[in-house]
């Protein structure tokens, strides 16, 4: 698959005159073949015609992100095997902070087939994947059971996606993501593009003001020409189709456990057969952290991070451990200490080399505070809306449609340090600001608004991570999402890389599956976590790598990131035998992430 790195996001950070042009120019030609394919079934069609026209270029969905609370409400959700209570207050209210005291109480089993660690859009998308699978087995054999666990360390269930009343109350108060053609071909493989496409919005295009240029006019509009449409909805909402999916189609699989924090115990090395043992515990939501951090998923106080309980352990063997754990990498911690361990013990069952998490200093570091904005009739809905403020692009704005009413959530992305980018700055400040630097979107923030805006603290973003050289430990153990690449949300890659993980995972069950008697899944584990591994540990260095030195500041962009990919470009063509294309031309290549 083709990785789309939009060319349009390298400006955001480039300097700006002749070596922009030129890094522009470079990118552009060099991603010209990458794309997606198919077509979109469901877009929302953008009339380029009624607007000037530019270069039809990829179009970068960005990134918003989250925070505010509203009112509260409750609710009940049922599943088969267990009932979950949840107060929708935990999720709308800023004076309830203990969502977790009306959930149940569910213990976890003493064995899964497989437990998926988290229950974000990677460890969903693969539980749905492995009950598909155990359905498929179902039909050739009645007696088939499979059972999944999703342990998610949040003690909150996911909120519906068609929940209207939450969606509209506050909309920058979940972070957006633009799903872009991987991310959608991995939920078209599973049977859910068309309720995806239901909860998402589409995006045809960008309207970009450059720095000093802030007449309405100024803004250009460049349509988006892609085969597949981007389409941008909200993480939560995403988690919550999913959520809903399982729960309606495939309880009799999977069992939900909110709150739940899962920690590898052992591998199981000695043999293929050796299950996987976990620790599972409880966890609670504190009631005194205002914890602001990039793995929440919305930033407000109601959401804080789970503290959880070692004294509530329990022992728990499974025989495939699917680590979608998201930035916390908790599972890869473990195995990471475990290898060094094994290594110094002299214990290690094969010559491998270490597994180790590859963690980057953020020299570019950005934070943001998230603005919910009211589109003026005139302007079109279905628009990626972006400015960058003058003085070396100080603060950029970036927003994306909640909905197709005109409402955005956009993202003011500053540097830490910046006086905006604290708590409680003095709203004057900030309209003074949108006065100067974008007063094209000032009058479509309400006062309330702005106020609030200027009060919350800014939410960090996660830093550049990846785990290698492989993304398993053991036969039945593997890392995905998240947790096996995580990167900055600049390019829109994390969410659509983590979904077409579980995508290839799929592929490599079935493809080792044929090997086994009866093409039974269960038995295809290990040979599918050697090939999962194998296909995906270079994507997902590669991922990371490529999308560091594009954040690089200043120079140093150039020496790690322009100039390498000049190079391997010339010395490719040179010489294609000897030197092998650049990182572009790799993802290009068939077969590549
Ligand atoms: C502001 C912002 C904007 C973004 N925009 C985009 C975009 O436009 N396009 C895009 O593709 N991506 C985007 N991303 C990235 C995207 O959100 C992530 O790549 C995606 O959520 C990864 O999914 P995941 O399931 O791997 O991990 P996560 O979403 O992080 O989920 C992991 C889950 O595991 C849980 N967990 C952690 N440890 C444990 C444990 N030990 N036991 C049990 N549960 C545990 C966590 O609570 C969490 O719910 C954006 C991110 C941010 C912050």
């Amino acid at each position: 698959t083709a990785m789309a790195i939009p060319p349009l996001a390298l400006r955001r950070f480039a300097p700006v005159g002749f070596t922009n042009l030129l890094v522009f120019f470079v990118v552009t030609l060099l991603l010209s073949s990458s794309g997606g394919g198919g077509t979109s079934r469901c877009c929302h069609a953008f009339s380029a015609s009624h607007y000037r026209l530019h270069s039809p270029v990829q179009i970068p969905v960005g990134l918003p992100p989250a925070v505010g609370t509203s009112f509260t409400a409750s609710r009940t959700t049922r599943g088969n095997r267990r009932r979950v209570r949840v107060s929708v207050s935990s999720w709308m209210s800023s004076s309830n902070d203990s969502g977790s005291e009306d959930i149940e109480s569910a213990k976890p089993q003493q064995f899964y087939d497989a437990i998926v660690c988290g229950g974000g859009p990677a460890g969903l998308l693969a539980a749905i994947m492995l009950a598909q699978k155990a359905e498929q087995q179902q039909e050739k054999k009645d007696s088939y059971t499979y059972s999944i666990a999703v342990c998610e360390r949040r003690p909150m269930v996911p909120p519906s996606p068609w929940d209207t009343a939450l969606w509209e109350s506050d909309v920058a108060r979940f972070y957006l993501l633009g799903m872009g053609h991987r991310g959608q071909g991995a939920l078209k493989q599973f049977g859910l593009y068309d309720e995806f496409c239901q909860a998402s919005v589409a995006v045809n295009g960008r309207r970009d003001w450059a720095p000093g240029k802030t007449a309405i006019d100024d803004g250009k509009i460049t349509p988006a020409n892609k085969e597949v449409t981007s389409r941008v909805l909200a993480r939560e909402k995403l988690v919550g189709l999913l959520h809903q999916i399982i729960c309606k189609r495939y309880s009799d699989h999977v069992h939900l456990l909110y709150g739940y924090q899962v920690e590898p115990v052992d591998f199981g090395l000695s043999s293929n057969d050796d299950p996987v043992s976990v620790l599972i515990s409880k966890c609670d939501l504190s009631d005194t952290s205002t914890s602001n951090t990039s793995t929440s998923t919305s930033t407000s106080k109601s959401v804080s991070d789970p503290v959880c309980d070692g004294d509530s352990l329990q022992l728990t063997k499974t025989n495939f451990l699917l680590a979608a754990d998201g930035s916390a990498q908790t599972v890869a911690t473990v195995m990471e200490h475990q290898d060094k361990e094994n290594k110094n013990q002299n214990k290690s069952h094969n010559k491998q080399p270490l597994f180790r998490v590859t963690r980057f200093d953020d020299d570019n570091p950005r934070v943001y505070k998230s603005v919910p904005i009211q589109l003026p009739s005139d302007w079109p809905c279905d628009l990626n809306y972006s400015a960058r403020s003058t003085q070396d692009s100080r603060i950029i704005l970036e927003a994306l449609p909640s909905d197709e009413k005109g409402n955005m959530c956009a993202l003011l992305l500053m540097k830490p340090n910046d006086e905006l980018a604290q708590p409680n700055v003095d709203p004057q400040r900030l309209w003074d600001f949108f006065d100067q630097e974008f007063p094209q979107f000032g009058p479509l923030i309400t006062q309330q608004d702005m106020a609030k805006v200027a009060q919350k603290p800014a939410s960090t973003l996660p830093s550049f991570r990846y785990v290698g050289p492989r993304l398993s430990m053991g036969h039945r153990t593997l890392i995905l999402g998240d947790a096996a690449h995580t990167v900055k949300p600049y390019f829109g890659l994390g969410a659509n890389s983590a979904l077409e993980d579980v995508q290839i995972l799929s592929d490599c069950l079935d493809e080792s599956s044929k090997a086994t008697a009866n093409n039974n899944p269960k038995d295809a584990i290990p040979k599918a976590v050697e090939l999962f591994s194998k296909q995906r540990s270079a994507d997902a260095k590669a991922l990371v790598t490529i999308s560091r030195n594009m954040d690089r500041p200043g120079k140093l962009f150039y020496v790690y990131f322009l100039i390498p990919l000049i190079l391997d470009s010339l010395f490719h063509k040179m010489a294609p035998r000897i030197f092998g294309p650049n990182m572009f031309g790799m993802f290009q290549k068939e077969g590549m992430g």
